[in-house]
């Protein structure tokens, strides 16, 4: 055994507090100075353990980039969940959003369209023709009343042509305004304008009435010509007077 111990690693041991007293040296054996018969465990020399050992380590070595590389995906995987979860939960809060401002804006919009409504001239089913002898012969007249005050244009239409009606430009509030429908000759059976078309709008700075106005997009009047805020068809009534029988 003396034998095997030469030419080995020497170890010194520190064992006291100076440590110069107490060096012990200790031979080890060398591995590469072992005779392969004394080192065989299991009929596997040292060589063959060292290949073992290497394997081993390898092998270890690669189980575990195998569970680092599943955590890894895992990880990989749940992070993916995760941004796919932020991902939907913004869009549905986008969607909310979406909704609420498109509820917002029907309900405005619904408003608006009532307010427009509640402004308006209300429609009076029919205006009454009242045929009457005038200087330049026998007319047909209307008349009409709104309850604020309105620009106005309107014309008559017999069915294929309009005709003018003479109006203010500007109607004052709850009073009545007479009008001029057509000539009626006297055996005139019936009033050839079918109905008259008013646009209405709602008064500017310069009328001599209380200003407003409708919070909707239509047309204002600066101009009272072209497409109305609001347009009525309203149709032409009329009947004859009963004939009065002499004695
Ligand atoms: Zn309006």
């Amino acid at each position: 055994m003396s034998a095997c111990l030469s030419g080995g690693i020497d170890f010194y041991v520190l064992a006291g507090r100076s440590g110069l007293d107490s060096i012990r040296s200790i031979r080890w054996p060398s591995m590469s100075s072992v005779p392969p018969t004394e080192w065989q465990f299991l009929g596997l020399n040292a060589d063959n353990w060292i290949a073992i050992s290497s394997a081993v380590v390898a092998l270890l070595g690669v189980a575990l980039a195998v569970r680092y590389a599943r955590r890894s995906a895992k990880a990989a995987q749940e992070s993916a969940q995760v941004g796919r979860d932020a991902a939907q939960a913004g869009k549905e809060a986008a969607d909310a959003a979406r909704r609420s401002a498109e509820e917002a804006a029907t309900i405005s919009q619904i408003e608006r369209e009532r307010r427009h409504d509640d402004l308006g001239p209300a429609h009076p089913g029919e205006i009454v023709a009242v045929a009457e002898q005038t200087s330049g012969g026998r007319s047909l007249f209307g008349s009409i009343t709104v309850a604020r005050g309105y620009r106005v244009k309107a014309t008559g239409w017999n069915g294929t042509a309009s005709t003018l009606i003479s109006l203010p430009l500007v109607l004052h509030a709850n009073q009545p305004y007479r009008f001029h429908i057509e000539h009626f000759p006297a055996d005139a059976q019936k009033p050839t304008t079918e109905e008259l078309r008013f646009a209405f709008w709602s008064p500017i700075a310069e009328d001599e009435v209380p200003t407003w106005s409708c919070p909707c997009s239509r047309p204002t009047g600066e101009q009272a010509d072209g497409a109305g805020h609001w347009e009525l068809r309203v149709p032409v009534g009329y009947r004859r007077p009963p004939r009065v029988r002499g004695f």
